[in-house]
């Protein structure tokens, strides 16, 4: 990307611009499912203020680019969690917040808990704990807006890329 000369206008591939935007911006869906939400409630908290980071929370799949499963998922809630997921545009990028949505948690032998929420959709990022610190999930959520900006590939794009055409 750079600067014409001659007539001041920024030139560069549109890729690597709507890479650098996504770099610097993520709009999570607000949506949690057990204790975890709390802890995703405080990141959107005025003592965060992730404003100045990029990073909104959404109340619509429909404006938003990333899911954060906050919480246990159980089989009941399972085909809720999918339909949401399948409603937020590509790309897009899931994290696994706590050892619920990790791997089933303190629940993971309970007879209705999905024992890890990447059985139902893909999962970019895994942030264990029980619950992790705000701190932490604002960690995650800057990770994927660093891999956005080096246009790594979304989780999704690899699942599609290993699926059979
Ligand atoms: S990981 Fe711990 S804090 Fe998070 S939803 Fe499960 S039991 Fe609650």
């Amino acid at each position: 990307m750079g600067v014409d000369r001659e007539a001041p206008v920024l030139i560069g591939p549109i890729e690597s611009m709507m890479r650098w935007a996504r770099g610097h911006s993520m709009w999570p869906l607000t949506f949690g499912t057990a204790c975890c939400a709390i802890e995703m409630m405080t990141v959107g908290s005025a003592r965060y203020d992730t404003d100045r980071l990029g990073i909104f929370f959404r109340a619509s799949p429909r404006q938003s680019d990333c899911m954060i499963v906050a919480g246990t998922i159980n089989l009941k809630m399972a085909p809720r969690v999918k339909l949401l997921y399948e409603q937020i545009a590509a790309p897009k990028y899931v994290i696994a917040m706590g050892s619920c949505a990790v791997s089933g948690g303190p629940f993971a032998d309970g007879y209705n808990v999905v024992n890890g929420v990447d059985s139902i959709i893909p999962v970019d990022v895994y942030l264990p704990g029980c619950p992790p610190r705000p701190e932490a999930l604002i960690d995650a959520l800057l990770l994927l807006m660093t891999r956005n900006a080096a246009g790594e590939l979304t989780a999704a794009q690899r699942w599609a890329a290993r699926e059979p055409a």
